[in-house]
């Protein structure tokens, strides 16, 4: 239960500009050709301004019609603006906490535009993006991780990010922080007490079971953070750098995997120069396949900045695919690029299966393999597709252990939340280490207080105004 001072605080950080007494309206579904188009309005004068431009068929509409959906039709004076399901929804049960009015009108721009143009006329105003959200947050209904995985079920481009999403939306990550907040809050009273205790019993207080209940914390947001990767990569997918020397068959296994032929084939040495990006879901992960220029050593200035984009891109990917010619004598450069991949996380893909093995590179390929025995192998042809399910089998392997629906309930699934908890751990972390060396609680309590407050951040207690305003801007409008 949110107290009476946090809504009131909370409300003092609406939109700049805006009062939340404001009734807002805005489109809800995307513009174009379809079926239907909804407008949405949210305020205390949802229900005024419906009855103002809506003339159901039967009965008037009246605020026990709570629910119901009428049938009708919006009007302007005599003017028949278009045929229309209307549902008002009394707050404080709906999605901002406030009434609510959701016009179906017909699709296409013309109708919702024109509806909208006359809530507006009513005395609605345009709504911010992400301000329907916003203000479910601000009334409590839900708090800022929650609001955030509502973008994040509406931005998802598969079905895994979806079902994580859809997992926060239910309050799973705000529970498991909120118990990691209960814990701080438990060990701060301890502090207190201790501060108090010293002062009137002027003896010392036994820490250890301080210091116990700081490792307790510190271990749940380990095992939080171990899900932020995995969060990551479900929300934004694998960056995976397809690199190699050149002609090796990069732009092959693109193609390739992407069963399409957008990156041109040739068998011009150095021709892909700049890098291309596609995606495809790979069971549910998104894979981002950036094919990037061939490495090699170059006079060629241009091929050159390629080259050294190529490196950058390698260092930066979450997986690096080094394809390899079996058909060659290894190049110079492929000793440098097998030590990279074995630096990072890392498939060596030996691409010309179909062809006889180059004794010169089945010789510097046992070589590779006594240098660097944790590298992963893979026979492929990008040519025929042999090995190429064994590919992705891999893949799903090294990032999820084959199994991406056992994902942890509560993940962190944003950069914003990750960071948080990563700063409060450190709190934590001096914390625990000023409790070992014996530094007097009054100031080991200024540490374990900051790692609270990073704690209230993710959830959105206590928020900077601007820092809302970033969030929600990031939503679409009618959201
Ligand atoms: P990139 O420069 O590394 O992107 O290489 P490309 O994908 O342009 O391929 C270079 C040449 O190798 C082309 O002629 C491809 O048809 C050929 N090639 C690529 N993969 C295979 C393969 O698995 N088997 C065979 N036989 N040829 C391949």
């Amino acid at each position: 239960m949110k107290t009476q001072d946090e809504t009131q605080e909370k409300k003092m950080a609406a939109a700049p500009g805006t009062m939340e007494e404001d009734t807002i309206a805005a489109i809800a579904t995307a513009v174009g050709k379809a079926g239907i188009g909804i407008v949405r309005i949210s305020g205390s004068d949802a229900f005024s301004i419906v009855q103002a431009v809506f003339r159901p068929t039967g009965t008037p509409l009246s605020r026990t019609d709570d629910r119901k959906l009428r049938y009708g039709h919006i009007v302007c004076g005599k003017k028949i603006i278009d045929e229309v399901l209307v549902s008002f929804m009394r707050g404080p049960h709906t999605y901002t906490a406030e009434d609510v009015v959701e016009i179906n009108a017909h699709g296409g721009a013309l109708s919702v535009r024109r509806i909208l143009a006359l809530v507006l006329e009513k005395g609605a105003r345009f709504a911010e993006r992400g301000e329907f959200t916003r203000r479910a947050f601000l009334n409590g209904r839900i708090d800022l991780a929650q609001a955030e995985a509502v973008r994040d079920v509406i931005d998802a481009q598969t079905t895994r990010a979806h079902e994580q999403a859809v997992k926060q939306l239910d309050g799973k990550l705000s529970k498991e922080i909120n118990r990691i907040k209960d814990s701080v809050l438990q060990l701060l009273a301890e502090m207190e007490y201790g501060i108090n205790f010293m002062e009137d019993a002027q003896e010392e207080l036994p820490q250890e079971p301080m210091q116990n209940a700081a490792r307790a914390i510190l271990a749940s947001m380990d095992a939080l953070l171990s899900s932020a990767a995995r969060g990551r990569l479900l929300r934004e997918g694998i960056a995976t750098a397809i690199v190699g020397s050149p002609n090796v068959g990069k732009s092959s296994l693109l193609n390739a995997l992407l069963c399409e032929s957008r990156a041109i084939v040739t068998d011009i040495p150095g021709t892909t120069r700049d890098s291309i990006e596609e995606s495809y879901d790979l069971d549910g992960i998104l894979l981002r396949l950036i094919d990037t220029a061939g490495i090699r050593e170059t006079e060629d200035r241009v091929e050159a900045i390629g080259v050294e984009r190529s490196r950058a891109l390698m260092r930066e990917a979450d997986l690096i695919l080094l394809v390899l010619d079996t058909a060659r004598v290894p190049q110079k450069q492929d000793d440098e690029l097998v030590a990279e991949a074995a630096a990072g996380t890392a498939l060596l893909l030996l691409n010309k299966s179909d062809q006889p093995t180059a004794d010169a590179f089945a010789q510097k390929l046992a070589q590779w393999k006594t240098q660097y025995p944790a590298l992963s192998w893979l026979e492929i042809s990008a040519k025929t597709g042999a090995g190429l399910s064994r590919l992705e089998e891999a893949i799903r392997d090294l990032f999820f252990e084959g199994a991406v629906e056992n994902a942890p309930p509560a993940a962190l699934t944003n950069l914003r939340q990750a960071e948080l908890v990563r700063k409060s751990r450190n709190e934590v972390q001096q914390t625990l280490e000023d409790l070992e060396r014996g530094v007097v609680l009054d100031a080991v309590e200024v540490s374990l207080r900051s790692a609270y407050r990073y704690l209230c951040e993710v959830t959105g207690e206590s928020m900077d105004e601007k820092v809302l305003d970033r969030i929600f801007q990031s939503f679409c409008v009618g959201k």
